[in-house]
């Protein structure tokens, strides 16, 4: 659905979150991120929705911050290279495709596309067999990621501007469809091959859009709740723990990540 994106960065202002800040808007989603002396800020919209003067005005309007300079407009058509490797030669990063930033995958699918031609290093004959193993796994890898983005559109639940509405409304691919339908179904997670996400992510985004079971896997019938519950307890204790133990975000980036010429100043 959406084909355009206005970025545009702000000042740095107190310490930064240590997150990515994503916020659904009438024709797509905001993000926010924050880097060390500065955000990243961003609409990612469908332009048959909503024009770039309106998506300016929205954007500009949810930034707190001085505007460092004019928000610059992007367009782009989500897709793929049908060959990522051709011949003697093979595309990464987005040279090789784009898929919207809602999962900030680009990164992910360059280490695994490395990955990859690692495990089918060539010699010089280029086996074309070798080739299209590469080609095959790196369009299974990116479709997989493409069907957990759109399920965050298909599994919306608002009302009030047609782009969601449409979204919730359209057809999407049969591999989603059928995770979406087993789920639904008994609480099982498909897993396909060259999948990203692990079943955790597709629970957080089926159970936070309120996406629950019907029914549960009979396997899980002879459960005994209480010990379950004293796992499940122990474990929110745990993350508790390491929660209060963590250290701010910028004291992180102070002790750990600051490059050595800025911690010189
Ligand atoms: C603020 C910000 C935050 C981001 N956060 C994330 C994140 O959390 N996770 C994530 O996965 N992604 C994130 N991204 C996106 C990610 O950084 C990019 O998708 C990724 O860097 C793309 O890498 P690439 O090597 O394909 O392309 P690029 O990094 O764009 O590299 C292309 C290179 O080719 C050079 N070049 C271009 N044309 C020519 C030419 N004709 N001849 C020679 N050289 C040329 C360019 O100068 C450039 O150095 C973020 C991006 C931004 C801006």
């Amino acid at each position: 659905m959406c084909d355009g994106a206005l970025a545009v960065q702000s000042e740095g202002q107190g310490a930064p979150p240590p997150y990515t800040d994503v916020t659904a808007l009438p024709a797509g989603w905001r993000w926010r991120i924050p880097l060390q002396h500065r955000y990243g800020n961003g609409y990612v919209y469908s332009s048959r929705h909503v024009s770039d003067e309106v998506a300016r005005q929205t954007l500009v309007g949810a930034i707190d911050e001085r505007l460092l300079h004019e928000p610059r407009t992007i367009r782009f058509k989500p897709g793929r290279r049908l060959k990522a490797w051709n011949k003697n030669c093979i595309a990464l990063g987005l040279a090789a495709g784009f898929l919207e930033p809602l999962e900030s995958t680009s990164i992910a699918l360059i280490e695994t596309g490395i990955d990859k031609i690692k495990q089918l290093f060539p010699d010089r004959s280029f086996s074309p067999v070798v080739i299209d193993e590469f080609n095959d796994m790196s369009r299974r890898e990116m479709e997989r990621v493409r069907d957990f983005v759109i399920l965050h559109y298909k599994a919306n639940r608002r009302t009030d501007t047609d782009f969601w509405r449409q979204c919730r409304e359209m057809s999407v691919p049969d591999t989603l469809q059928r995770k979406l339908d087993l789920f639904q179904a008994r609480g099982h997670f498909v897993r396909y091959r060259w999948e990203m996400f692990q079943p955790a992510s597709w629970l957080a985004i089926y159970a936070g859009f309120d996406l629950m079971p019907q029914s549960c896997d009979p396997s899980v019938e002879g459960l005994d709740t209480a010990s379950l519950a004293g796992a499940l307890a122990e474990m929110r204790k745990a993350v508790a723990g390491a929660v209060e133990a963590a250290p701010t975000h910028a004291d992180f980036i102070e002790h750990n990540a600051r490059p050595i010429a800025m911690a010189a100043q």
